[in-house]
């Protein structure tokens, strides 16, 4: 591995600072990620900036009125571990909890996982079902991208260079939703999905007032099948509008054949895990108080 400086600023505008002085430098949340790449050569850079000891980027904050504030650094072990966010949003706190294994989750971030902008990344589906936004910061100010609008090709992302990923924020639950995040991967932990679906549902009087459905792992981004969704809506919850809009989600996929699965697998996997992904949401749906 090359030699690298780095720091450590325990504040944002000493971040910002550092960036703006280093144009090359990247930044490291839990380095499970980026440390792999590094010493694979596949990234180099001569400074590294540590977000980890920054109050904003380790924010975990719910407010029934105003929703979650998630720290860019927060590692996965603290969602799932926060028993009122892992109430509020269990398919989070799920999808938390199938990121790597323990030690991978001691470290790594949904903020690192989003900015990896990793075609398969598990946490992205399921952020932009749930409707999340991206606080972004740089020298000269602040703005917000929804996180469908994040990913722009396979490792990269909106951000320019000086700015950082702050913060994700996620609307509070809406009464009556239900979400889940289901990936297919060939072992049981530990591996790269072959296709995933992350869903949210809200129902009212028996139907689906609102749906939102998203991919991984099957286009050069996270893929916001909005049609999909909308398909639902106004919708009766049946198993034949269910499997309408897993249709619409297997049509909507653009995969690639490699050595995890072929095209045609992986468009069957994403009606699959559509289906059942929706089917759980709306159970959760039902049973929320
Ligand atoms: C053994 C192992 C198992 C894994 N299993 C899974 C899995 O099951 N599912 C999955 O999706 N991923 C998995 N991963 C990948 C990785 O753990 C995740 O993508 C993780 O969420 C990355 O978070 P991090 O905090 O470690 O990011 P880092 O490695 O620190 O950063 C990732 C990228 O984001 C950039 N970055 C970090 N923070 C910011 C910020 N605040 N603003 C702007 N850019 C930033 C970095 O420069 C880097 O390019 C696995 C990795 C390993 C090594």
């Amino acid at each position: 591995m090359k030699w690298f400086d780095y720091a450590a600023p325990s504040s944002l505008d000493d971040a910002l600072g550092l960036m703006a002085a280093h144009p090359g430098a990247l930044l490291l949340a839990g380095g499970t990620d980026l440390l792999v790449q590094m010493r694979a050569g596949r990234k180099q850079t001569d400074f590294v900036v540590d977000v980890k000891r920054i109050a904003e980027l380790n924010a975990l904050r719910y407010d029934p009125a105003q929703g979650l504030t998630l720290g860019a650094a927060v590692p996965c072990y603290r969602i799932y571990r926060d028993t009122t966010v892992a109430r509020a949003y269990p398919a989070l706190a799920e999808v938390a909890s199938l990121i790597g294994g323990t030690q991978i989750q001691g470290r790594a971030s949904i903020g690192g996982n989003l900015c990896n902008a990793a075609p398969s990344a598990d946490s992205v589906p399921l952020l932009i079902a749930l409707g999340a936004t991206c606080r972004i910061a740089a020298a000269s100010g602040t703005r917000e991208v929804a996180v469908e609008d994040f990913c722009t090709a396979p490792g990269r992302n909106v951000l320019q260079s000086g700015e950082l990923l702050v913060s994700l924020h996620l609307p509070p639950p809406k009464p009556h939703s239900g979400a889940r995040y289901l990936r297919f991967i060939p072992r049981n932990e530990m591996d790269i999905a072959v296709a995933g679906a992350g869903v949210e549902v809200v129902l009212e009087n028996g139907a689906f007032r609102l749906a939102r459905i998203a991919l991984a792992a099957v286009a050069p981004t996270p893929l916001f099948v909005r049609e999909a969704g909308e398909a639902l809506t106004g919708k009766a919850v049946t198993e034949v509008n269910i499997a309408a809009a897993a249709e619409i989600a297997r049509a909507a996929a653009k995969p690639i054949t490699d050595m995890r699965g072929t095209e045609d697998y992986r468009r069957h996997l994403c009606a699959v895990l559509t289906r059942r992904a929706l089917e759980t949401a709306v159970q959760r749906a039902r049973e929320e108080k």
